[in-house]
């Protein structure tokens, strides 16, 4: 089977099913007998890189960065079970926290890596209890002991309702996760655009303070939108590495009916992640005006 973002989230549930963790933060050892993988800390690793795997005698050994934090050495080991279970050579050439220049294999692996990391079925009744903010984000992140950027993702890709996390670097949107709600409505956000003029994550790039969300122009964020509404921004810029974080929503039925939706398809959208997640794009309850 070739490989895609659907086979590699099939994968990394299987090996969820496989091992059920019950409690979080998730624990690393089950995963690593079932990989018959072992980790070993080396402290020679240049700073910016977090870790490698070899195998050896039919043992797979992950070798991480000493002097990385305990959140990011997590990461590491669950990234490298990706690169061990999925088969796909490393390419850690740029920054690991950078997007702009990673490689499909290394968003894989991420991907991976987050399904373990944030268990569909422990993380997302804490999705569906939480409002939606950054700051709720950044307590699950703390809570599952995983990144601000991979928990957001996460947070977006298994919410009931219309939303989307954004990751840009350097202006950019690299990374945008759409609610399984806003793919079935088709609702694009597209990657690679600029923060939009005018929304909140363009002006807290700017240095302007702002607290909390705003109400903003849907237009600004989704291209194929073309009337009128109201969404929700909240962003966060982190200066260091001038990254800035993003989350959107709207009430529910600020959504286009269905037969007014833009029937053009994507790429991305074609790979069926949202029945994945067991929800219908459409709810059937949905009533038609
Ligand atoms: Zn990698």
């Amino acid at each position: 089977m070739a490989l895609d973002e659907l086979s590699v989230v099939l994968k990394a549930r299987q090996l969820v099913n496989e091992v059920s963790p019950t409690i979080f933060p998730v624990d690393v050892n089950p995963f690593l007998k079932q990989a018959n993988a072992v980790v070993k800390e080396q402290g020679d690793l240049a700073e910016n890189e977090p870790g490698w795997s070899f195998q050896s005698n039919g043992k797979h050994y992950i070798c991480i960065n000493k002097f990385d934090n305990a959140e990011r050495k997590r990461f590491t080991v669950f990234h490298e079970l990706a690169h061990i279970i999925l088969g796909l050579p490393s390419d850690h050439s740029s920054p690991t926290w950078s997007y702009a220049k990673k490689s499909i294999n290394e968003i894989w692996c991420d991907i991976f890596a987050a399904e373990l990391l944030l268990p569909y079925n422990l993380f997302k009744p804490f999705v569906d209890r939480s409002d939606y903010s950054l700051d709720a984000i950044g307590k699950l992140a703390m809570q599952f002991e995983a990144s601000f950027t991979a928990t957001g993702s996460r947070y977006a890709a298994v919410a009931a309702g219309p939303c989307a996390f954004i990751l840009a670097e350097k202006g950019i949107v690299r990374y945008p996760s759409r609610s399984p709600v806003l793919r079935g409505a088709r609702i694009w956000i597209p990657p690679k655009m600029e923060l939009p003029m005018g929304s909140v994550s363009a002006r807290v790039r700017n240095g302007k303070a702002i607290d909390g969300a705003e109400e903003i122009d849907p237009e600004l964020w989704i291209a194929n939108w073309n009337r009128d509404g109201v969404m929700l921004e909240e962003a966060r810029h982190f200066p260091k590495r001038d990254q800035t974080l993003a989350l959107l929503w709207l009430e529910e039925d600020e959504l286009p009916e269905p037969g007014l939706r833009d029937r053009r398809t994507h790429e991305e959208e074609e790979q069926g992640l949202a029945e994945l997640d067991g929800i219908l794009p459409w709810p059937g309850k949905r009533r038609r005006r």
